[in-house]
């Protein structure tokens, strides 16, 4: 993980409250709908004026097990800070084998979700992504997706897919076989970062975000910090999220991911203050009842720990040394570590989070705010029938499931218990 003395000071920092100011409203388009997220200036500023000691610790960490199945590499965008794209003839697709063989090891690991990893829809320059779909008898990488998880169900793991920006037919197509999805919507700037020949732009974004939402899709999304954007942008990203939000419901987490450097990236992260008041920014900008994550993994999570956050993200098992389920994985000791040093209880969850379960699948200790229920339209629970089926189902799956969200022996790990309850 990286520390905080691997974190430099970039000239995108501003310095606090010298953003530049308009006094005009900003208007966002949102993709596919016919009204805009108007942020208006006195909460723009009321953001920009919050430091970290104005927000409380949460208390209880919660994090999931997970696994990582990058189903492509293909992207239609380049982003300038992103080693996980391959360009045309490099990009790789998974085998429908290698999917089942990777959430086999998860569910043996003890994994609940699979985390299916992609670049954005591929565009007709990877034709031999196309061609190998093809041959599997499918016409779309999102055709492809509902195969992939599909198998991720049959194997024990909940699937959660974060394809990128997405139409709604396509989200359609895979909605009902996710107990969640996500996109980060990384900033409402245009930024050099996206640019180039193929630009991600954030009204598109914002558009798969209130599909989601219209869908009655769980949704976690989030903010880049570090790519180009200023302070303004940052608190203006966040507004656009709580407005959606605010419109469905169903954002159950935000991010807060600071960039990194890379092989394609040398421009430096954000330093820890910077990301302190980003975070701070984040917690009062949403309402508690949206999840708070910085990645462990990518930000020094104990620098911020204080200032609001309440998730900390999926741990891996990382080689097959790991896969015994009686083996504590690294990751998990260090988020342990860190939940104790907190002096708060660490929670395993699903990728679902529990307030968007149904009340009979909640746990007894359930003391949050229950979702509403989702918006008219096309969903009348936020869980699928199928999703629904998996977590009752009288099977291994099942049974992991039900642990985590406390209907069979729990998996609470408490500041002072020297071992988890399995
Ligand atoms: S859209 Fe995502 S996968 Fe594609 S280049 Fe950008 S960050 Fe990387």
């Amino acid at each position: 993980m990286a520390g905080p003395s691997t974190f430099s000071v970039t000239p995108i920092f501003v310095a606090h409250r010298e953003s530049p100011v308009s006094q005009q409203a900003i208007s966002l388009p949102v993709g596919g709908a016919d009204w805009t997220i108007d942020v208006a200036e006195p909460a723009i500023q009321r953001l920009l004026s919050v430091d970290p000691a104005d927000v409380d610790s949460a208390a209880e960490l919660s994090f999931a097990r997970n696994v990582f199945v990058p189903l492509t590499t293909a992207c239609r965008y380049t982003c300038t800070y992103c080693t996980y794209f391959d360009p045309p003839g490099e990009a790789s697709l998974l085998a429908p084998d290698e999917i089942r063989e990777i959430v086999r090891r998860g569910a043996d690991a003890g994994c609940t979700e699979a985390l299916f990893t992609f670049g954005d829809d591929p565009d007709d320059r990877y034709t031999a992504i196309y061609d190998q779909l093809a041959d599997w008898g499918h016409d779309s990488i999102h055709s492809y997706l509902r195969e992939a998880c599909e198998i991720a169900l049959e194997e024990g793991l909940l699937p959660h897919a974060n394809p990128g920006d997405q139409t709604r037919e396509q989200m359609a197509q895979v909605a009902d076989l996710n107990a969640s999805m996500g996109v980060m919507l990384e900033t409402t700037a245009d930024v050099a970062a996206h640019s180039g020949p193929r630009v991600k732009e954030p009204e598109q974004r914002l558009g798969t975000i209130r599909t989601a939402g219209e869908l009655g899709v769980p949704f976690t999304t989030g903010i880049l910090v570090g790519v180009g954007e200023d302070w303004r942008d940052r608190a203006v990203s966040l507004l656009a999220i709580r407005d959606l939000h605010q419109r469905y419901g169903h954002v159950q987490e935000v991010i807060v991911q600071p960039v990194v450097d890379n092989e394609r990236w040398q421009e430096g992260s954000p330093d820890v203050a910077a990301l302190r008041r980003t975070v701070a920014m984040a917690r009062v900008a949403l309402p508690e009842t949206v999840s708070l994550q910085v990645p462990p993994n990518l930000a020094p999570v104990r620098e911020v720990v204080d200032c609001g956050i309440d998730d900390l993200g999926g741990v891996s098992p990382v080689t097959d040394d790991h896969i015994n389920p009686e083996y504590a994985w690294p990751a998990l000791e260090e988020l342990r570590e860190i939940a104790a040093e907190a002096g708060v209880p660490l929670r395993e969850r699903l990728p679902v989070y529990e307030r968007y379960l149904p009340s009979a699948l909640r746990s007894d200790e359930f003391d949050g705010k229950a979702a509403d229920r989702p918006p008219a339209g096309d969903a009348d629970s936020w869980l699928s029938d199928r999703i629904a089926a998996a977590i009752t189902a009288d099977d291994s799956g099942g049974r992991r499931y039900r642990a985590v969200i406390g209907r069979e022996p729990s998996r609470v790990f408490r500041p002072d218990a020297a071992a988890e309850s399995r």
